[in-house]
């Protein structure tokens, strides 16, 4: 049974479920027999006749009733006659000689009759002795067990208020729950348990009645207008409540069932209508059509039950054999009151103690739901929640890696971890809350960096890394992940959760990311493992742009000098010359050969030659500014591109640089190495705006240079013969 799954923690539940539902049972069995009086308390009634002839019709009626009194001494008190509280009216004992006694009237409680009264008590006069002989007399449409009982005056008062607390504690036991269901309905907004408040309420004025006290209550007064019909229309509404809502509780599987069930429900509330127009025609019905309604209503739900307990519908069982009991008790005592079978004396309390554990049973069942339901919306929001972060997770990739594919390019490759970890710091924030993030940064990509967010704590964890640097070196070498408390002070309390996660790079270099998280709330493995798959991917992009950098590089630069090689010069003269036909300015271009070079490599060695060539680089580009161009063309040969400078001026540069070279202080095994050049120079003429024939004019110039003797500079006039 599914209530005793969730009872697993319990061992033996079973016989304990059983137990303890024995003692309430047997609880509500002392109750109630505490309001019958005991045997030996009586004096023998002989009922006379009833002279009921038509049971259905409203009739008055007269029923005879001897006894015998025995003699009493005052202190025993006077004797009494107490009826049990049937819906009669106008019922009043009268003596033949002319003694009455008031009128009791169940649908009218009078108001020394108390609170919750639970019969009819009648006081006999104290000087009334031996045989005794009254009439009773009243009217009733439904059959009445009017069989009275004769006792003490203070025995019958003892009874009637063992009744009130028995009658009290089942309305509260409802009222109870009523207040729960209300709480329930608030709590789990299910309309479910709304339905569950109207059925328990429903059934408190239904008992209320059915007791005759709902006419002793203020505005109940007012109920006793509708009398039977009044009790009928109460019946119908609780069997048509308590229908729907074991419908709603076992939700019959076949769809057809809801429609027939439906229909029943709408004939009992329309029946109860009908009651309540409190037609003269309808009144000697309204008690069999209520039994009928009850038969049917209640087959229904002992069905739905029955499929639901087939179906392994929580707590179904126990539901379905509290129904069956209110069910067979609810439609004996309806058969009684037709006066179609005998009264059972403790049936009274009984049948009602039936209904109100049906409808416990009910909302106990109902209670066991809100957990499934629970763990229904628990399960679909921890799901939900997991999309999104996976969603999140996956967009703060996604939006870092564009971020760092735009804003990493071009960059010095010393820069690049810099602005990478800047931009990891911007999107980890709201993905991983944080109240500080540091990223210290050693060797990698050959520099050091410490990053900090918020830029004001600098030079506070400045101060903090380096105190921590052996410790930090350590765990960042690991390479494992961590979270460690963060002290105020050595011993002093936890200020904060630190996140330690390192960075795999080359040794000896060593990276870590720090966060921080104030408050004990450390971070989850979810977090630390998004800090770690952030970090991996801004190292990757990191690395990837510096090896793009270098790449680049390698292709423009001159491996032996560091200047500009041949390919990156063509281009570059090339936009120079376009530029300078846009503007009119003039462009230089400077041819350099060194002189003799051959020689140099012959007799002092090739690696001597290399030397020459990086120190004749270095003293030629000294003498040019920054806005000049300057790379090595191929073997020993330089070439200089001078923007806005014309013949003279690049002649005089060229001077310069001659100078210059010839200055070089080389040495070779002691020996000095003398190193000199010759310059060619052309200039762009008007209309040029590609360097090919400038280019060539300095070439020529070049030579024009060497055949005058090297050393010297010659500038190509502007057309060459
Ligand atoms: P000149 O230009 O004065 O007419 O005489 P030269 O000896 O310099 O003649 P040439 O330009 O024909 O010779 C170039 C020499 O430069 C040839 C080669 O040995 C040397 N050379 C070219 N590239 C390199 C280099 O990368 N390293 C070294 N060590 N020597 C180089
Ligand atoms: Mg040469
Ligand atoms: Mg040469």
């Amino acid at each position: 049974m599914a209530l005793l799954d969730t009872a697993d923690a319990m061992p033996g539940h079973r016989w304990v479920l059983a137990g303890c539902l024995l003692l309430l049972v047997s609880l509500f069995a002392m109750l109630v027999a505490s309001t019958q009086l005991r045997p030996e308390e009586q004096r023998a009634v002989e009922v006379v006749g009833d002279d009921a002839a038509d049971r259905f019709g409203e009739a008055a009626r007269t029923v005879r009733l001897r006894f015998d009194l025995p003699p009493t001494e005052r202190s025993q008190g006077r004797w009494a006659l107490w009826f049990p509280r049937e819906p009669v009216v106008g019922l009043h004992l009268t003596r033949a000689d002319g003694w009455r006694s008031e009128i009791r009237d169940f649908f009218r409680v009078g108001d020394d009759e108390g609170m919750f009264p639970n019969g009819y008590g009648f006081v006999l006069p104290a000087d009334w002795q031996g045989p005794v002989q009254l009439d009773v007399r009243y009217e009733g449409m439904l059959q009445a067990n009017i069989a009275p009982v004769l006792a003490r005056a203070g025995d019958v008062r003892r009874i009637e208020r063992s009744g009130v607390a028995l009658s009290a504690a089942l309305y509260g036991a409802l009222l109870a729950l009523a207040t729960l269901a209300l709480a329930l309905a608030y709590a789990s907004r299910d309309r479910l348990f709304l339905g569950f408040f109207g059925v328990v309420f429903a059934l408190v004025l239904l008992l209320q009645a059915a007791n005759g006290h709902l006419y002793g209550l203020p505005a109940g007064r007012l109920f006793g207008y509708w009398g039977v019909q009044g009790m009928a229309a109460l019946a119908l509404l609780y069997a048509a409540a308590t229908q729907w809502l074991i419908e709603a509780y076992a939700m019959p599987r076949l769809h057809r069932w809801s429609r027939a069930t439906r229909t029943i429900t709408a004939a009992l509330v329309l029946l109860a209508a009908v009651c309540l127009l409190n037609l003269d025609a309808v009144a000697p019905l309204a008690w069999p059509l209520t039994v009928l309604g009850w038969t049917v209503s209640g087959l229904a739900s002992l069905a739905m039950l029955f499929d639901a307990t087939h179906r392994g519908v929580r707590l179904a069982g126990w539901v379905l054999a509290a129904a069956a009991v209110a069910v067979v008790g609810g439609l004996w005592m309806a058969l009684v009151r037709l006066g179609l079978t005998t009264d059972i004396a403790l049936l009274h309390f009984a049948y009602q103690g039936a209904l109100v554990a049906l409808v416990f049973g009910l909302g106990l069942a109902l209670i066991s739901r809100i957990g499934d339901y629970r763990d229904q919306r628990d399960r679909d929001r921890l799901a939900r929640l997991d999309t999104e972060r996976k969603m999140r997770r996956e967009s703060a990739r996604a939006n870092l890696t564009t971020a760092l594919q735009t804003q990493l390019n071009g960059l010095d490759p010393g820069e690049l971890p810099w602005q990478g970890f800047r931009l990891l710091m911007d999107h980890l924030l709201p993905l991983v809350p944080h109240e500080s993030c540091v990223a210290v940064l050693r060797g990698y990509q050959g520099r050091d960096h410490l990053l900090v967010e918020p830029a004001d704590a600098l030079p506070a964890i400045e101060h903090e890394i380096q105190r921590r640097g052996l410790i930090l070196r350590r765990q960042a070498t690991a390479g494992i992940a961590l979270q460690q408390p963060v002290q105020a002070s050595a011993g002093g309390p936890v200020v904060a959760m630190e996140a330690l996660v390192p960075l795999q790079i080359r040794a000896p270099g060593w990276a870590v990311l720090l966060l921080r998280r104030a408050g004990g709330d450390g971070f989850t493995t979810e977090e630390i493992s998004v800090i770690g798959e952030l970090l991996r991917l801004v190292q990757l992009q990191v690395d990837q742009a510096a090896t793009a950098v270098k790449l680049r590089r390698s292709a423009e630069i001159d491996a032996l000098t560091g200047t500009m090689n041949r390919r990156t010069i063509d281009l570059w003269v090339e936009r120079t010359f376009v530029d300078a036909e846009r503007t009119g300015r003039p462009v230089s271009v400077l041819f350099v050969d060194l002189d003799h070079f051959k020689s140099v490599n012959d007799r002092y060695g090739h690696a001597c030659g290399d030397d020459c060539l990086r120190a004749v680089s270095l003293a030629l580009r000294s003498v040019l500014s920054e806005a000049d161009m300057f790379g090595r063309y191929g073997g020993e040969e330089f070439i200089a591109v001078l923007p806005g400078h014309d013949g003279a001026e690049a002649r005089a540069i060229g001077e310069r640089m001659r100078t210059a070279v010839e200055n070089v202080e080389m040495r070779h095994e002691g020996q000095r190495v003398r190193l000199t050049v010759s310059i060619g120079i052309a200039t762009r003429q008007p209309g040029e705006d590609a360097p090919a024939a400038a280019v060539a004019r300095a070439d020529k110039a070049l030579y024009a240079a060497k055949r005058q003797g090297r050393n010297c500079v010659q500038v190509a006039p502007a057309i060459f013969s």
